[in-house]
């Protein structure tokens, strides 16, 4: 059988989290993550009584959801019986180094890893883990297997997920981190529980950011005024152009959430005239416009334009000119 990494066997420095348990002197130290909002940890142990086997946690930071999944996991692992996920017993101090048999964090890392030192395709990284999913936990709580980031799942990947989602796991839950569920497949989304978690407070862009995301906007009211800011020799560099995703990420999550209390930020308010379809549109292009500007040599005036315009719906093939 092939080496399944499972946690906890016999090669504990190989766990799916990639994260290497007592051994990964080559990894920098993990920031700390936030603590998780006093609403949110009541909801995760009332769900404790009868885990959901698949738990999507949408809304927040990401940090935020990563420190909400492993409070999850300590809650239905720790060995205190007076306060459970008591954050100082053997279950959950392992929890928190990423060393606990009954974890498994899937995210970009697990997936990199798995390429480069095996050679193996995502959806090969993800069957191997199948086996282990077939197996009851190590302990006595529930084996906590965590997608960081679920919605930049390749979609084989993704599928080939759902069909375990789709098979009882005794012993097992799954977690599905994720900004908004929009972002999920949606038959993913029907199998979960979905908890939302606090949004992030809508601040206000910096000013540089605000005054560029201002015109963005005017742009896709009037159609006006915005080439000509690209178009000035260095105006836009890749720090700028991140603030500008940055803080149109921000709107959309707000304005996605609907809040309609009135506390909607300025730019929520205006991205909200999108449209859901619209909404969706903006969330798919602020992706891969962020993967764009990964690479330090993309030019941020061109990933701007591409944003100002590929959020702009394109008239359906029957409203063309007719030939
Ligand atoms: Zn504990």
């Amino acid at each position: 059988m092939q080496k399944t990494a499972a946690p906890g066997t016999a090669s504990p420095a190989k766990t799916p989290s990639g994260k290497g348990a007592q051994t990964a002197p080559d990894r920098p130290p993990r920031t700390p993550l936030p603590a998780v909002a006093g609403q949110v940890r009541e909801r995760l142990r009332a769900l404790c009584a009868r885990p959901p086997q698949t738990l999507c946690m949408e809304g927040g930071t990401a940090p935020d959801r990563e420190a909400a999944a492993m409070a999850w996991a300590k809650l239905l692992n720790c060995v205190d019986p007076a306060e459970k996920g008591c954050g100082q017993c053997s279950a959950c101090r392992q929890i928190d180094e990423r060393a606990f048999r009954d974890l498994i964090v899937v995210d970009k890392a697990y997936f990199e890893e798995a390429k480069q030192q095996e050679s193996l395709s995502g959806t090969d990284a993800m069957r191997r883990l199948l086996p282990v999913w077939g197996q009851p936990p190590h302990g006595a709580g529930s084996r906590v297997t965590i997608f960081i980031e679920a919605q930049d799942l390749h979609p084989a990947v993704a599928n080939l997920l759902l069909k375990t989602l789709e098979e009882p796991r005794p012993g097992n839950v799954f977690v599905l981190l994720t900004p908004q569920r929009e972002r999920l497949l949606q038959t993913l989304v029907s199998r979960s529980f979905v908890l939302t978690l606090p949004w992030p407070r809508p601040d206000a862009p910096e000013p540089g950011a605000a005054e560029w995301i201002d015109a963005l906007l005017t742009f896709w009211d009037t159609g006006q005024g915005w080439f000509e800011r690209t178009g000035s020799k260095g105006a836009a560099d890749r720090g700028l152009a991140l603030r500008i995703l940055s803080g149109l990420s921000q709107g959309l999550a707000c304005a996605l959430a609907q809040r309609g209390d009135g506390q909607e930020s300025p730019v929520a308010r205006r991205l909200a005239r999108l449209g859901p379809a619209g909404l969706r549109r903006l969330d798919l292009v602020l992706a891969q416009a962020q993967e764009a500007l990964t690479m330090p040599t993309a030019p941020a005036a061109l990933v701007l334009d591409w944003l100002a315009t590929a959020v702009i719906p394109k008239p359906a093939p029957a409203q063309k000119r007719p030939r």
